[in-house]
């Protein structure tokens, strides 16, 4: 982090607050069922595992891995799943947990991989939400916090590979 200068955006408190709020909710929506909740690797690891600990209905857990970016900040605009899932999920109630949207095109990508097996249900939760920089219409059921244009890294987010072990999340700037 020597030459790159940082700023905080979201501490460790107020993530923790937030993931109690989206847990809370998403048990209510599911009560009485049991989820497959599918973390996109490697991102989402830390705040699937958080996610997860917080939730009070049964869920059984999995990972994709989807790389939509190289090294750096620029996206590619190509996806490519690299690790496919590992249990069954038709007839399941799917969450899908990703780190971050931004274009849409991951997420959109890997919705239609996984309603091809034709799930119960599918809703997507993010931690963050770059709204304004969609290219497709994209809408997540669950979102921890929406931000504006930037680059962030922490909490499981990174910057070629660097970063991911911060426990708060921090802008950037090289
Ligand atoms: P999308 O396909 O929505 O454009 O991109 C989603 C992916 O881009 C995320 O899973 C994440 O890996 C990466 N990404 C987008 N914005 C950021 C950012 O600000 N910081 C980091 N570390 N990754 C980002």
């Amino acid at each position: 982090m020597d030459q790159i200068s940082k700023q905080i955006l979201f501490s460790r408190d107020e993530i923790q607050k937030r993931v109690r709020e989206i847990a809370s909710q998403i048990s209510k929506d599911y009560a009485g069922r049991e989820l497959v909740v599918i973390g996109i690797l490697k991102g989402a690891f830390i705040f699937m595992a958080d996610l997860v600990r917080e939730l009070s209905v049964p869920c059984k857990v999995d990972f994709v891995r989807v790389a939509s970016y190289g090294a750096g900040s620029e996206s590619s605009g190509k996806v490519v799943m690299t690790k496919d899932i590992e249990t069954s999920i038709k007839g399941r109630d799917i969450l899908i947990v990703e780190d971050i949207v931004d274009s849409g095109l991951t997420l959109q990508y890997l919705v239609n991989w996984l309603k091809e097996r034709n799930p119960h249900s599918l809703k997507i939760c993010v931690f963050l939400d770059k709204r304004k920089r969609r290219k497709v219409s994209f809408e997540a059921d669950y979102a921890g916090f929406t931000i504006d244009d930037g680059f962030v890294v922490g909490y499981g987010l990174d910057f070629d590979e660097q970063f991911r072990f911060f426990p708060d999340v921090y802008i950037i700037e090289q």
